[in-house]
């Protein structure tokens, strides 16, 4: 039995990652200070005796002997990390120096969610790790995309000046159960209006692409990669090479859901990336990965979820 430590655990993805890792038959330690995760996201778990939550803030350090540490913690979507931008910094930057140092003086093995907004608004297509990318580092996506390129930054000198173990993995859009309805994350929104029978809100002309990944997809790969021997610490991209316009997943949406709903356009927010899809080889090859659920049977799925809710 391994002793895990999950920060953001509490979150989308940090839940999931927490149950999966006590089906495993792990201990997991979850620790979350709520910006955007909530504790019912977790109360399942709660009766797991290798189960405990934890409210704590990553900005200030923290100490536990555990055998692996996943840091998630750092709020994803557009306009959770831009309410407070000096904070999302924080968290990624600060949050990283306290976890690798955590993870140095323990010895833990240490995992980083890091992200496709590294390539940023990328002009190579689709992205490869190589690919340095192309970030507006004063626009309004820079407290995002410039703390998770800086905590990359420390993961790698604490690898290579003090021997930690590190993983880096870049997580491109995923999507599944467990999200927020109001996070503003496309996914989220299409389907919520589309069960509400609101106007599916389009930013821009809709014809920008993403690559959605479904959340088991995402942790079949997490957990591979943290598996991986000490030599191996990416970056590695775990995502679903298909890639849609927005205006295919709203009409796919609306398909799924049977709803009446209309398409209406907004505003497009600025420096949103025109295009993105993951080039997953490496992750093929050496995590022997690649994503299995296609995008219209985990949106079904995520509707189910949302039928729930809202
Ligand atoms: P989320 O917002 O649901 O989860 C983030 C969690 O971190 C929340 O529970 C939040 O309360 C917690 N958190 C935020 N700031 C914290 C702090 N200072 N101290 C402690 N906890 C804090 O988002 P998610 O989609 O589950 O994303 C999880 C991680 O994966 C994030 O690091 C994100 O950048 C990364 N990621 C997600 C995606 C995606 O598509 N979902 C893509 C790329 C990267
Ligand atoms: N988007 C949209 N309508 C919405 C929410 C988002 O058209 O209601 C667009 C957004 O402008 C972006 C894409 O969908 O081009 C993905 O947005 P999301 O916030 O999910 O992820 P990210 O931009 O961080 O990849």
């Amino acid at each position: 039995m391994k002793k895990i430590l999950v920060t953001g655990g509490a979150g989308f993805l940090g839940s999931h990652l927490c149950e999966r890792l006590l089906n495993e038959g792990n201990e997991v330690i979850c620790l979350d200070n709520y910006f955007t995760g909530q504790k019912k996201n977790v109360t399942h778990l709660l009766e797991n005796p290798y189960f405990e939550l934890i409210r704590h803030d990553v900005t200030m350090p923290f100490f536990i002997e555990v055998d692996e540490i996943y840091n998630l913690a750092c709020p994803a979507s557009p306009i959770h990390y831009q309410y407070n931008p000096i904070k999302t910094i924080k968290t990624s930057v600060a949050g990283a120096i306290n976890m690798l140092g955590l993870a140095k003086r323990i010895n833990a093995k240490i995992l980083q969610a890091s992200t496709s907004e590294v390539y940023g608004d990328p002009k190579i297509h689709p992205q490869p790790e190589s690919y340095w990318g192309h970030v507006n580092p004063i626009g309004t996506r820079a407290c995002y995309d410039e703390g998770k390129r800086c905590a990359e930054t420390l993961f790698v000198s604490y690898h290579q000046k003090n021997n930690v173990r590190i993983k880096l993995i870049r997580i491109f859009n995923t999507y599944g159960p467990r999200m927020h309805p109001n996070d503003g994350r496309v996914v989220s929104n299409f389907i919520v209006q589309a069960l509400q029978g609101r106007d599916i809100t389009i930013y821009g002309d809709g014809l920008q692409t993403r690559s959605f990944q479904y959340v088991d997809d995402l942790l079949e790969g997490m957990t591979k990669l943290m598996a991986t021997g000490d030599d191996f610490t990416g970056p590695v991209n775990v995502g679903n090479p298909g890639e849609f316009t927005m205006i295919e997943l709203a009409e796919m949406v609306i398909k799924l859901t049977g709803s009446q709903s209309k398409i209406v356009f907004e505003p497009l927010p600025s420096d949103d990336p025109m295009q993105r899809k993951p080039d997953i080889t490496l992750a093929k090859k050496v995590l022997d990965w690649e994503p299995k659920i296609k995008l219209e049977e985990g949106l079904g799925r995520t509707i189910d979820f949302f039928k729930t809710i809202v």
